[in-house]
């Protein structure tokens, strides 16, 4: 009997724990009011998308329909790629060709993209542990094994002893998210060069190649932190950026592949025409059209982080006041928490009782924690703190 892909099968049938949880939220919300739950379940922006964004759409509404939402290249329109160029040049100082942009449909696309092009089937990937979830879906979707290496244990930076010692011979990438979700962790360039030359090392000792992928859609999301251009401190990147968190645009699935100058002419024109092949393959090419042209006119719009930095504030003061403990975070909208319990799930679905949704840490590929995505209203968080106060309460003996 023919059957449909099992894999697929599993992967349809088990949705993320997250976007389980943001779905009870709506039912809860219905059933006791709104303002009742309190909920920290997704990231997804609440901060609105910049007024420029909002004209740049309304002006390309009137542009000839046909030019406007016509198919464009498959890597995107030769203008929005010298636009994102131009800008990485002006705001790093370095090289960067249009030759080795390509448009994607969000960071999810790129990171498809990414691991195809890189990797072969029964390749090893590692991740910094926790991770976003959807790294092992992508990882797995290419043929290659998921390895974990874990960040340290009290800041949550990288531990490159640890990654070095992770590397085999079939290791062909390597994922790292900074700021990151789920911890607010920012790499810093001190940790950034100790990485690179440990996989550089690791390159020489095994005779492979080691790709870097950077997923950065929080890079402008910081509260101060210096975010370090990648491909300058190793040139065997591709960075995968997208405007969901930074422009607030996350329906609307624009964002952007980079085949790092740095690697050298020949070898980024192979890894550059490895990411056309695999945008083919996967069925991404063309990203959206009229956000391609909202792009290439809005590179440099910067975002709006006042709210998210005053959510940091009243968040961490709150929840320090009632005991919690938790990694201070330099970047994204995510406070990582330490459960009251060893059992996250076990935490959570106690939390659940308070109407608080806290996503445990089981997702992300580690024990003991909880995410809260403070990307809410200011007055979720007033209102949430009683409800903290009784689930720390239960927790007295
Ligand atoms: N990478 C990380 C770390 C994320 O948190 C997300 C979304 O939340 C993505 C990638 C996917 O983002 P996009 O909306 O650009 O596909």
């Amino acid at each position: 009997m023919h059957m449909v892909n099992e894999r697929m099968l599993a992967l349809g049938n088990e949705p993320s724990a997250i976007r389980e949880l943001f779905a009870y939220g709506l039912t809860r919300k219905a059933e006791i009011g709104a303002d009742k739950v309190f909920d920290f379940s997704l990231g997804n922006p609440s901060v609105p998308a910049p007024a420029a964004v909002r004209s740049a759409i309304a002006d390309a509404l009137g542009e000839p329909a046909c030019a406007l939402h016509g198919y464009t290249p498959a890597q995107g329109t030769p203008a929005v790629r010298q636009a994102v160029a131009h800008s990485i040049q002006r705001r790093f100082g370095c090289e960067a060709s249009p030759d080795r942009i390509y448009m994607t449909a969000g960071a999810a696309a790129g990171l498809a993209i990414a691991l195809s092009a890189v990797t072969h089937p029964g390749d090893e990937v590692l991740v910094v542990a926790p991770y976003f979830p959807e790294y092992k879906v992508f990882i797995e979707s290419a043929g290659c094994t998921c390895v974990e290496v874990p960040a340290r244990a009290n800041d949550f930076q990288l531990d490159v002893p640890a990654i070095a010692a992770a590397v085999t011979p079939r290791t062909s990438a390597l994922i790292i998210d900074s700021p990151n979700n789920p911890t607010g962790a920012v790499y810093g360039r001190a940790a950034l060069e100790e990485l690179a030359a440990a996989l550089r090392q690791k390159e020489a000792e095994l005779g492979t190649r080691i790709y870097l992928i950077s997923d950065e859609p929080y890079r402008e999301i910081v509260y101060g932190a210096e975010v370090p251009w990648v491909p300058a401190v190793y040139a065997r990147t591709i960075v995968c950026y997208s405007y969901s968190k930074s422009l607030s645009l996350p329906g609307e699935r624009i964002g952007w592949l980079y085949a790092a100058d740095q690697m050298g002419a020949e070898e980024s024109a192979d890894v550059y025409a490895a990411i056309c092949g695999a945008g083919r393959a996967l069925g991404f090419v063309c990203a959206p059209a009229l956000f391609q042209r909202v792009v290439e006119r809005c590179v440099d719009e910067p975002s709006d982080v006042a709210a998210y930095a005053a959510n940091r504030e009243l968040l961490t003061k709150g929840l320090s006041e009632l005991g919690y403990e938790y990694v201070e975070p330099q970047g994204a909208f995510y406070l990582w928490v330490r459960a009251l319990e060893p059992d996250a799930e076990a935490f959570a679905e106690r939390a659940k009782k308070h109407e608080l949704l806290l996503v445990p840490s089981n997702s992300f590929g580690v024990e003991g924690w909880i995410r809260i995505g403070y990307c809410v209203d200011a007055s979720v968080i007033e209102n949430s703190m009683p409800a903290f106060k009784a689930l720390a309460e239960e927790y007295v003996q």
